[in-house]
């Protein structure tokens, strides 16, 4: 007999662990079936940390897929808001569809619910508003804006216990999961969703065709940035409308402790943003993790990424953040995550399959890094195996004089941020899909067919996906 649910939700990513919560907090009766490509918390494991280097895990990579998706390895930051300001600035467009006030009020609830299962209480970024003002000041008059909103900060390892408590929370209360299972396709008739397709990750990434159908009447897309390549591929194929989407690309920043040292104390994530030097193009810092460490992340086709975290216990003395430029094409090209994995793929290649590491000093000078070089630089470099070399040979030429003069802006808020020694790790993308279009109730073009979380472009960040699925299920059970 054919399986068939009330709801199936593509991803096991925060995104629609909290649409599971949610649906099971509303006493819904609903049958509910999260298909994750990805293993159970429990058995999410990097190689990295023991080995030193990324083995490429099969089926999946570790980080980027599993219950509670890239959440679990990440660093943990959650991005709450300050009640006085008028708009969000952090974590997606969700309240371009329901509203700033509906989405602080789920911020509240969404926090909550991580302080039951284990968050820690403590909210950085709430002590020092005289200090954190004098830094916004100084960064205005550089035309930089400095965002300053209250994190709850979780660490890698507490990520991973919280988010273990909430999976076994969702299999006693009546979710189905199924793991290491990937959805190959959808199933759409006459315009409406009718259920998924899935087979095996092993089959899947072998490109195997034969599929188990398993049917319901509402399909929720939550697949995260893992889930881009496949959710384009999907919307070619079934016609589900897209809009222009926009892929952010970068590297990741090293530098020492020290001179980050105000902005960790009185914030632990500064989130600077700014539209400085010629081409006014919106360049921003993202996730900086204060005596941290930098990580690589493995996408589709074997595209090797950089990325961070930090841990609550194990420290380093150095911070890494993202540095991220936005870009948004139009005619006659419109291909932002083309572009995107182009760069990576020349940039990979260049390190020989690794992260590529460069002094700041020696793009000024117009070389590449060497070896010995970076052995005897005074920022030691926190990701091992990461290959020095040249980053300009692949980012271009425009994304690269946007990050240097945004570093340029930002030294002048932060002194020593433009030091010779400090690291660049490349590539560090974002791919954000080309945006699914959506109505003010996530659903897609597609009759009961929705679309939730990072994935589809509308959020950027945990509490925003976790957000973007409790209000999933509230539409779903109608309150
Ligand atoms: C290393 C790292 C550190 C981060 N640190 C932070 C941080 O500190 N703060 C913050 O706010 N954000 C952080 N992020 C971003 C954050 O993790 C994401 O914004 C968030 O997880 C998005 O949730 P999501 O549910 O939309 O998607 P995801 O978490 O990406 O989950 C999507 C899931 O869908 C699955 N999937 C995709 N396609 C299919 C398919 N076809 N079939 C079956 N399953 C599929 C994937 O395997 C994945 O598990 C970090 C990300 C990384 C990688």
């Amino acid at each position: 007999m054919n399986k068939k649910y009330d709801v199936i939700v593509v991803g096991a990513g925060p995104s629609a662990v909290f649409l599971a919560y949610e649906l099971i907090e509303k006493k819904s009766n609903k049958k509910v079936l999260l298909v994750e490509q990805g293993k159970s918390v429990d058995k999410r494991y990097c190689p990295i940390e023991k080995s030193g280097k990324c083995i490429h895990c099969k089926p999946m990579c570790n980080i980027t897929c599993g219950f509670s998706g890239a959440g679990a390895f990440s660093d943990g930051k959650l991005s709450l808001y300050n009640k006085e300001d008028e708009d969000l600035h952090v974590g997606g467009i969700l309240h371009e569809y329901i509203g700033v006030d509906k989405t602080k009020d789920l911020i509240d609830y969404t926090d909550k619910i991580y302080l039951k299962f284990g968050a820690d209480k403590h909210l950085e970024g709430t002590e020092y508003k005289e200090e954190v003002k004098k830094i916004c000041d100084k960064a205005k008059k550089e035309n930089i804006t400095l965002i300053d909103i209250p994190i709850r900060h979780l660490g890698t390892e507490k990520s991973h216990e919280l988010y273990y408590k909430i999976q076994e929370y969702l299999l006693e209360h009546g979710t189905d999961i199924m793991f290491e299972t990937a959805v190959k396709d959808l199933i759409i008739e006459d315009n409406k969703v009718k259920g998924v397709k899935v087979q095996n990750s092993n089959d899947y990434i072998e490109g195997k065709e034969e599929c188990e159908e398993i049917y319901a009447d509402k399909v929720v897309l939550a697949v995260g940035r893992k889930g881009a390549n496949w959710l384009v591929d999907m919307c070619d194929k079934h016609n589900i409308t897209t809009e222009a989407g926009t892929v952010d690309i970068g590297i990741r920043y090293e530098l020492p402790d020290k001179v980050m040292e105000k902005i960790n104390k009185y914030m632990y994530e500064g989130k600077f943003i700014g539209r400085v030097g010629r081409y006014k193009d919106k360049v921003r810092t993202f996730c900086q993790n204060p005596s941290g460490f930098v990580s690589t992340e493995v996408y589709d086709n074997n595209i090797t990424l950089v990325n961070g975290h930090s841990y609550k216990e194990k420290k380093s003395t150095n911070t890494n953040l993202a540095i991220l430029v936005s870009h948004n094409f139009n005619y006659p090209f419109n291909k932002p995550i083309d572009y995107g994995r182009n760069i990576a793929k020349n940039l990979n290649e260049i390190g020989a399959g690794k992260i590529v590491v460069q002094r700041l000093g020696d793009i000024y000078r117009g070389k590449r890094t060497w070896k010995e070089e970076l052995e005897n630089n005074s920022v030691v470099p926190t990701l091992k195996n990461a290959e020095p070399g040249d980053l300009t040979f692949a980012i271009g030429y425009r994304t690269m004089t946007n990050i240097l003069d945004f570093i340029q802006s930002v030294d002048k808020v932060v002194e020593g941020f433009a030091a010779p020694e400090n690291l660049l790790y490349g590539p560090e993308i974002k791919f954000y899909s080309n945006k699914v279009k959506i109505t003010k109730d996530f659903e897609t073009s597609v009759e009961g067919l929705y679309s939730i979380g990072d994935g589809g472009g509308m959020t950027r960040g945990l509490m925003m996906a976790s957000c973007s699925g409790v209000q999933m299920a509230r539409i779903i059970e109608g309150v």
